[in-house]
């Protein structure tokens, strides 16, 4: 699939698929207006008149537009006009053009302020903050009478990109020719990712400032299910996955676990969360638990550490959404990529290989204490149906995991540890007595395997867990966790992917844990082959020469 010049970029992919189609950019925000000329007093009303004026044009139109659009799209459009007859928001930019400021900057003023306060109230209000500024970039244009931002004329097919699609822009979108959404912002509880699930688009969310790379017109292969965006791919190659992905797509959407091979091996299939939205999400979808909750996505922007009480009834959130399954909770994974400010020292050289994950907790004991404290208070009545399993990221020694297991088991929990330092697959023998089960990271397994930035668009080709290297490492993982009965489960992305799944099923591991929305995929694709095959898949990745021809292997043998 992936040409010879080809660059591969990674977002959180929140809805499965393959499209393959040209880029086009949605049109770019207005200018913010500078600070203008004082209004004089006696012109202030005529100015505010303006600003009602443009306000109310802005939200006709977007009523207007949600008669002609059923379900959730309608709603959306209507839920912006609200915000654009927002009493609050209006009374705010009067007080702007009171205080003598043009119409435009008093837009701008005004939305500012409720930009920051939905922002401190952090969550799915923070994440709402993309439909004030869409709001505020409307109005802007009818004050000053430009046409729409947003989505521009499309003639062919097309993958849209923006920095955030607008809420009325998704609303809106001609599924004939859109047929895949890409952001750099947003998150997968964001609009975009609403409505791109209820209109079964591929799209891929929080793609950072690397989507720059891709220019307008430019044709991109897009995988939902694994959050690439491959520029340069191979034309022909990449119809055929298209080809490929939307019949399969017929049969995914059918699947209903729990998972098992055709000959009935089971599978067990857990969902990534990073917050309750996700976990609630997960409950409906078809995850049977929770396999990797990313504690520290809840506290990246905390400038001070949550009490136990606070951080407890964040993680009951989670806990909620599966009261009758097991959920794999994470100890804080600061640094690196996730810098958390009351976590993390001062800059360091090399941040991945610095002081991230459980090391954090070498200086600072009590903070990681804390943190079970609370995990152990929010688990509190869970019934034995329910598990709380607890694990530390990072973990890279013996020593290691024996004081994690000691300070869980203290608080009556189940302990466990990230395989994701290529030492600690290297000596599971020596830290799986010590531990209740094991997760392997193949995100980071996988960079620190290959000594390759998994961050890193040119890397890509390195940072590739179908890299042999790294499947003998889960390979040994295995054979030590069935040789001390400790459950290995798989957390990373490669847990997205149908045909490694397959593969890491065939090496033993237990269970697979993923955003849940690969999980139907996944599902699908283990119900066609039996462990066998599995068995000879994973075999025939293990021995090729890297990771393409791994792929190309399995693929061959599944596929034929
Ligand atoms: C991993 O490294 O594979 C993993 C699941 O953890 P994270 O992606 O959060 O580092
Ligand atoms: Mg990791």
């Amino acid at each position: 699939m992936q040409g010879v010049h080809s660059v591969t970029i990674k977002g959180t992919g929140v809805v499965a698929g393959i499209a393959y189609a040209q880029a086009i950019w949605v049109r770019p925000r207005p200018e913010l207006p500078s600070a203008g000329e004082t209004v004089p007093e006696e012109a202030r009303e005529a100015e505010f008149e303006r600003f009602v004026a443009a306000a109310d044009t802005v939200a006709t139109r977007l009523i207007d537009r949600s008669h002609h659009h059923e379900g959730s799209a309608g709603e959306v459009l209507k839920a912006t006009a609200g915000m654009v007859k927002d009493r609050g928001w209006r009374k705010a930019a009067r007080k702007f053009i009171n205080s003598g400021q043009a119409a435009e900057n008093a837009t701008v003023a005004a939305t500012d302020k409720f930009v920051a306060l939905f922002e401190s109230a952090g969550g799915l209000m923070a994440e709402r903050t993309t439909d004030l500024k869409d709001i505020r970039d409307r109005v802007l244009a009818e004050l000053r009478g430009e046409p729409e931002p947003g989505l521009p004329e499309i003639e062919g097919q097309a993958v849209l990109f923006a920095d955030d699609l607008s809420p009325a822009d998704t609303a809106t979108l001609d599924t004939d020719l859109v047929v895949a959404l890409v952001t750099e912002l947003g998150g997968p509880t964001s609009h975009t990712a609403i409505i791109a699930r209820q209109l079964n688009l591929p799209c891929i969310v929080a793609v950072g400032s690397a989507i720059r790379e891709i220019d307008n017109d430019e044709f991109v292969l897009i995988d939902g299910a694994m959050g690439t965006i491959i520029i340069g791919a191979d034309p022909e190659s990449s119809q055929e996955s298209v080809k490929e992905s939307r019949a399969r797509a017929a049969v995914v959407a059918k699947w209903r676990g729990p998972a098992k091979t055709q000959d009935g091996h089971r599978v067990q299939l857990l969902a990534n969360v990073a917050d309750g939205n996700a976990a609630r999400l997960a409950a409906d979808s078809q995850a049977e638990g929770i396999g990797l909750y990313r504690t520290e996505m809840s506290f990246l922007s905390a400038t001070e550490e949550p009490g136990v009480q606070e951080q407890a009834r964040i993680y009951r959130k989670v806990f909620d959404a599966f009261p009758e399954s097991k959920v794999v909770i994470r100890t804080l994974d600061a640094g690196s990529d996730k810098p958390i400010a009351y976590a993390n020292m001062a800059a360091e050289e090399n941040p991945a290989l610095g002081v991230r994950g459980l090391r954090i907790a070498n200086n600072n004991e009590p903070l990681l204490a804390r943190q079970l404290d609370a995990i152990a208070l929010a688990a509190d009545g869970r019934g034995d149906d329910a598990p709380t399993w607890v694990m530390a990221p990072m973990v890279a020694t013996q020593r290691e995991a024996k004081w994690f297991a000691g300070l869980c088991r203290e608080r009556g929990l189940i302990a466990g540890a990230m395989i994701e330092v290529p030492a600690a697959a290297l000596m599971a023998d020596k830290l799986m007595p010590f531990l209740d089960f094991v997760s392997i990271g193949t995100n980071d397994l996988t960079q620190y395997t290959m000594a390759a930035d998994r961050l890193s668009p040119q890397l890509a080709y390195l940072t590739d867990p179908w890299q042999p290297a790294v499947l003998r490492l889960i390979r040994h993982t295995c054979v030590i966790g069935h040789d001390t009965q400790t459950p290995v489960g798989v957390c990373g992305e490669a847990a997205a992917d149908p045909l490694l799944a397959c593969v890491l099923t065939g090496l033993g591991v237990n269970s697979l844990s993923a955003a849940s929305t690969a999980l139907p995929g996944v599902g699908a694709q283990l119900a066609d082959v039996d462990l066998e095959t599995c068995k000879q898949a994973a075999d025939a990745a293990l021995e090729s020469v890297g990771a393409a021809a791994a792929r190309e292997a399995v693929r061959e043998l599944i596929l034929g």
